[in-house]
């Protein structure tokens, strides 16, 4: 075991639901990997800092402890305070860091061999954008970098031989389908659980509730990217996702509802032959394949059950009920300035939505409306992406206020 290499692996929002789910993945590889030992080299936490606490000692116990610890909001925690609880769980002296710039400077340290980009919101691009210029191995779950700024990322991995890896089930169904087919995929069919209101009325969505459209049927999420599968912006996301990674066009992708979770894509070829990757809906097969790509190893994810009748169905989707999906294919087209403003407009709608501001019909037209109101152009640089971003969440608030029908307290 002495002989193994170590891969050094950098969480950026290690304390969310794909972070903590990525370092129990590293525990069990550096535990079963014969060929290399892996370490959470540095994670991150805005502030659920009770999870940095517990990730950083168990990686202690698992083998070695972290050599960083990142505190991106340091208003969370004072440095005094910081080095008391957190000093003796680092590897190394000197390795608690406070600040945005911090997660930059972790995704692009020489020591780093794998970025896992697990932030959630438009607050990752920049730590993602970082470890693709720096060319690093970036496993990709902050699907909202692409949304963003899906031109510009794919240009700057192109330039730096930086490897792109998802992490979202559906974008590893499809890597792991495509792997090894020397001839281009013709459609990619992404799986769409539905979300908790895959079969209600439009009455019934109009008064949903906060707790409501966080009970997803099928996965434990993160608050954003629950309510997002809700309004099935998440799978609008995932459109516009598909469509940089895999360098496909807007009507080369395809949306299939599929309530069981168990079929996570599907990639239709030139001859018609349909290949899909199934697994138990459990996010560690998906963030261990990004890390060990590609070889296969053995996962905590429990296989399939064959014990049990699989009742696998695959329905169209309904696009007057779920607009998001609308919007998400028009962004695929368009491509310029429309993800990041429609990326905003979403993260305030539905902040706004969990504060009880505005309703839960109310956030994809909020976010069409941004959309229309905004003026387009096609070839953004980086700046200017981020003042749209901006822009969008002004003109999001702006709009939500004018609304005429707030939800009743
Ligand atoms: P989460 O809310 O559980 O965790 C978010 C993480 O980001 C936490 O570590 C938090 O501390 C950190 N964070 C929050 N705001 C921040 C800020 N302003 N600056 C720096 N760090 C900040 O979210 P999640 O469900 O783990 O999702 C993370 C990303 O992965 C999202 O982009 C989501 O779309 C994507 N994703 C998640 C799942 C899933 O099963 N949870 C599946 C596919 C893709
Ligand atoms: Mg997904």
């Amino acid at each position: 075991r002495s002989q193994r290499s170590t891969v050094n692996v950098a969480v950026l929002g290690a304390t969310g639901s794909i972070g903590t789910s990525t370092a129990e993945v590293i525990g069990h590889l550096n535990r079963i990997d014969p060929d290399h030992a892996w370490r959470l080299w540095a994670a991150s936490g805005h502030n659920n800092l009770d999870v940095l606490e517990t990730l950083a000692g168990q990686a202690g116990r698992d083998g070695r402890a972290p050599a960083r610890l990142i505190f991106s909001d340091p208003s969370s925690i004072s440095p005094e305070t910081a080095t008391r609880r957190f000093e003796s769980l680092l590897g190394e002296p000197g390795g608690l860091r406070f600040g945005p710039d911090q997660l930059v400077d972790a995704a692009r340290d020489a020591d780093v061999d794998v970025v896992v980009a697990a932030i959630v919101g438009r607050a990752g691009l920049e730590s993602t954008v970082a470890a693709v210029e720096a060319g690093k191995r970036v496993a990709l779950a902050n699907k909202e970098t692409l949304v963003v700024a899906g031109g510009l990322v794919s240009e700057k991995a192109a330039q730096s031989d930086a490897q792109l890896l998802p992490v979202d089930s559906e974008h590893s169904a499809i890597w792991q389908c495509i792997a090894h087919s020397p001839s281009p995929a013709k459609r990619l069919i992404l799986t769409a659980s539905g979300g908790p209101f895959r079969s209600a009325s439009a009455a019934e969505m109009r008064e949903a509730t906060p707790d409501g459209a966080l009970a997803h049927p099928t996965w434990q999420m993160g608050r954003k990217i629950s309510i997002d599968s809700a309004t099935m912006m998440n799978k609008a996301l995932e459109i516009i996702e598909a469509r940089w990674l895999f360098d496909v066009s807007a009507d080369q992708i395809e949306v299939m509802i599929h309530p069981q979770s168990i079929i996570h894509s599907m990639v239709e070829f030139q001859d018609s032959s349909v290949l899909a990757q199934l697994s138990p809906p459990d996010m560690r097969l998906p963030i261990q394949y990004a890390l060990t790509h590609p070889r296969r190893l053995r996962c905590p994810t429990p296989p399939l059950d064959r014990q049990q009748t699989w009742d696998l169905s695959l329905q169209p989707v309904d696009l007057d009920r779920f607009p998001a999906l609308t919007l998400g294919f028009e962004v695929a087209r368009v491509g310029g300035t429309a993800g990041a403003v429609v990326n905003a407009a979403n993260e305030v709608a539905v902040g706004l939505f969990l504060d009880g501001e505005i309703r839960f019909t109310d956030i994809v037209p909020l976010c069409q409306k941004t959309l229309e109101n905004h003026t387009f152009e096609q070839r953004p640089g980086l700046a200017r992406l981020l003042e749209l971003d901006q822009w969008a969440r002004q003109e999001t608030r702006h709009c939500a206020e004018r609304l005429s029908s707030p939800p009743r307290r």
